[in-house]
């Protein structure tokens, strides 16, 4: 979206949600979109059979690769954009035909889309003046907002003499004199740099305890989704693919995608095949072999254990563990490829087999053989062919 068109994309916003401003409002603000499709006028499917139930005062965070149709989802629900299929309801009233100037919502961009030639005290109280709210209760609100803000010294200040994290602050003030039911953020900190974004991220999640409003916030930075979110929703291709905790996305991925995009350095995924022998199940990965407890697959079909079918293996690079050369414990080798020195731990990149893993140690490693072997509490199991976690 250009810069222009966001600008009249907020005006309108800042009007429509202040029609909520003084109405005694209920303290619900749930969200539920139901098998909803967007497909766009060239063809392009957005979003699939797109179902997810956000509670009241929820943070969902919305990741997911480039083009994956998160700012969509965003679009539709604060009614910038149609379904072409299923509902979205909010506080359980289908909302698909309210226009965006009815739903009690507020978007905040990344380019945080202010008026240049304002101050930051005019642009936050932009949209309650278009509302004809009296100027003594806008100056409370302004004040109020800003002081929660810490942007009270810049409120006479222009946008080009704000740094990025106080433009983001303003714009974030603006969102809250509206005094939304749902706070709409679509990477509003992907300008900012490393510091400043932590900073922010703090901000936003005490401005997110502070309201009564239910905040969804897109990202492509997993960081903000892990640290943020009550909930994380990743998407690929339109499709979600997990709606949870971001400890169960984190500890227990519903797939092999989710595996490999939550997480950094990336999961390790490994072509393997599993065989159960007595009450043990034989673990062949690159060529070479582990064997784990059988309790380990209780509820596992047993397809998957015939030793016939191709099964994706996940282990992250803190779950390896490096055993001292002369072990005797059953053991993986490898070749160490290189490593990153990176201050308290080091991250190993190494062969196993014909496969590059990586490892995240607290070990000096150098060149050479290593004996390591999994954290078998932390392994994770997925169908090759499916991407599915079979456990
Ligand atoms: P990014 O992280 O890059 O901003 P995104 O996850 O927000 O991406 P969307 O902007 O929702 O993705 O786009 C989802 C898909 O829909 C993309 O393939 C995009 O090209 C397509 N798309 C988005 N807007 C339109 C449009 N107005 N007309 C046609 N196709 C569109």
């Amino acid at each position: 979206m250009c810069m222009g068109e966001m600008t009249n994309v907020n005006k309108h916003i800042d009007s429509f949600s202040l029609k909520w401003y003084n109405i005694s409002r209920s303290n619900m603000a749930s969200l539920t979109l139901k098998n909803v499709y967007k497909e766009y006028d060239n063809g392009k499917k957005a979003l699939s059979d797109f179902s997810i139930d956000i509670a009241q005062k929820e943070f969902v965070v919305i990741v997911g690769p480039s083009g994956c149709g998160k700012t969509t989802l965003l679009r539709l629900v604060a009614g910038l954009s149609k379904a072409t299929g299923g509902e979205i309801l909010m506080d359980g009233v289908v909302v698909n035909n309210v226009k965006p100037k009815d739903r009690s919502v507020t978007l905040v961009f990344q380019n945080y889309a202010l008026f240049p030639y304002m101050t930051a005290y005019d642009n936050i109280a932009f949209g309650l003046k278009i509302a004809g709210m009296d100027k003594k209760e806008i100056d409370v609100k302004v004040k109020e907002a800003a002081k929660i803000l810490g942007i009270e010294s810049e409120l006479s200040s222009k946008p080009r003499e704000l740094s990025g994290g106080q433009c983001q602050r303003v714009a974030l003030g603006r969102a809250m004199v509206s005094n939304p039911k749902f706070f709409l953020l679509d990477e509003p900190l992907s300008n900012l740099d490393a510091k400043l974004r932590a900073e922010m991220r703090a901000q936003i999640t005490e401005l997110y305890e502070k309201l009564d409003a239910t905040f969804i916030y897109v990202t492509h930075d997993q960081v903000e989704a892990m640290t943020m979110g009550t909930r994380i929703a990743v998407i690929d291709g339109g499709v979600l693919q997990q709606f949870d905790t971001p400890r169960r996305v984190y500890e227990h991925p519903a797939n092999k995608f989710v595996a490999s995009f939550i997480g950094s350095p990336e999961m390790n995924l490994l072509d393997s095949v599993l065989k159960k022998e007595g009450d043990k199940v034989r673990l062949t990965t690159c060529r070479q072999k582990l064997y784990l407890p059988l309790e380990m697959f209780e509820g596992v079909e047993e397809k998957f254990l015939s030793g016939n079918i191709g099964v994706t293996i996940g282990i992250r690079p803190e779950d390896i563990i490096i055993l001292p050369k002369t072990t005797d414990a059953q053991n993986l080798k490898v070749n160490v490829k290189n490593s990153e020195f990176l201050g308290n731990q080091m991250l190993v990149h190494a062969m196993l087999g014909g496969e590059t893993i990586t490892i995240k140690t607290t070990e000096q490693v150098t060149k050479g053989k290593l004996a390591i072997t999994f954290d078998i509490n932390k392994l994770h199991f997925f169908s090759a062919k499916s991407g599915r976690n079979i456990r």
